[in-house]
């Protein structure tokens, strides 16, 4: 039986041989008490690939966000965030539970972006005591609900500047972020240049074993470090993780970055095919929101977006036994993530499983309607 290709998100992906390497290699210390010196390189390397001051490596892109948000707020206070965003949605509530504050959400648009006059109005008046204190504008990129749209560093730098004009800080959850300046062709530092704090993941597309990054200022990584302590979240010879990330990190085809670039055209190629085949549906939700054939123009990076016109569970039980994995998602979606691992060899094989999943599965529902 071939392998199964799995293609419910790009944190399946392994660790590759350099990075088993790398870890076994390591050099480690006791992080807590700061002197291990390959998560030290690690934080540094992340620092200056995103011009900022310092680094802090956490265990998820969750407990990065979250102790950004520590960082940044005070109990009471909000955030200003799309109602999409993975920190609203798909973070536990972290914010309310353990930060102790609010996120006023916002509607995003098929791009990914919020309207900037809505950004405006969403701010607090800081001298009415009824409201609370707006202390953070949080953006996604890439934007995953919308099909992974990259966003522009001239948004990212219009939201900061809306968000510096309140005296407030903007913080960028870029889980794929790396994604999303492979897209744009041009540097993470020229991405991340006007936000005051950013996330990524090195368990996602760059196959990572574990792992997240925040950068940001010294000051903001201090506290930041404070709040990772809080959660639990101190780790000690941890150089043996931070390892496969300085690999991942690297330079041009030495490390995982560049090549994020196959991913996307896998995707793109994916979206495509599977466009012209009968009984895929317009993607719906904010990422393809006009009804109608799939456009996969929408596929920038990695995700591709759809509905079926079938019973989803059906269909994706149908892949499965065809040795696909694929996921639903939120609006009746269905998700398909390409990453590291997955060849153009693996697309073919998934565009005709799902071909038969979808033939397969609409006899099954006829069959159903036809009394007995
Ligand atoms: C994956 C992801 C995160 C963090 O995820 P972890 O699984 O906690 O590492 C944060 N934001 C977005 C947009 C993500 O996709």
């Amino acid at each position: 039986m071939a392998p199964i290709i799995d293609l419910r998100s790009d944190t399946v992906t392994r660790p590759t041989p350099e990075m088993r390497r790398a870890m076994a290699m390591a050099e480690v210390g006791d992080d807590v008490f700061g002197d291990d010196p390959t998560v030290i390189a690690l934080e540094e390397r992340a620092a200056e690939l995103l011009g900022k001051e310092a680094g802090l490596f956490v265990p998820s892109g969750t407990m990065g966000n979250l102790v950004a948000q520590l960082a940044h707020l005070g109990r009471g206070q909000e955030t200003i965030a799309g109602r999409e965003h993975h920190i609203v949605l798909d973070e536990a509530a972290g914010h309310a539970v353990v930060a102790g504050t609010s996120i006023r959400q916002l509607a995003e648009r098929p791009d990914g972006t919020l309207d900037l006059d809505e950004l405006r109005g969403a701010f607090r008046d800081p001298l009415d005591e009824h409201h609370p204190e707006t202390g953070l504008v949080a953006m996604e990129n890439t934007h995953a609900h919308s099909m992974g749209q990259p966003i522009t560093p001239a948004y990212t730098a219009r939201v900061a500047a809306i968000a510096h004009e309140h005296g407030v800080p903007l913080h960028v959850d870029g889980a794929r972020l790396w994604n999303a300046a492979v897209a744009l062709e041009i540097s993470g530092r020229d991405l991340a240049a006007s936000a005051d704090s950013v996330t990524f993941c090195l368990s996602k597309g760059l196959a990572c074993p574990i792992g997240s990054v925040l950068v940001g200022s010294r000051e903001l990584i201090r506290r930041a470090r404070r709040g990772r302590k809080l959660v639990g979240g101190g780790m000690r010879q941890v150089g043996v993780l931070a390892a496969a990330g300085l690999v991942a990190l690297q330079d041009g085809a030495d490390g995982m970055i560049e090549r994020l670039a196959e991913d996307h055209a896998n995707a793109r190629r994916l979206a495509e095919a599977l466009a012209d085949l009968d009984g895929i549906e317009s993607a719906g939700g904010i990422a393809q929101p006009e009804p109608g054939r799939l456009d996969p123009d929408r596929v920038r990076t990695n995700f591709v977006l759809f509905r079926v016109a079938r019973d989803r569970a059906a269909f994706l039980e149908a892949l499965r036994a065809r040795g696909v994995l694929m996921i639903d998602y939120s609006h009746g979606q269905v998700r398909a993530v390409t990453h590291h691992g997955i060849e153009a060899s693996d697309v073919d094989r998934v565009i005709a499983a799902t071909a038969a999943a979808l033939h397969e599965t609409a006899t099954r529902r006829i069959a159903e309607a036809t009394p007995a």
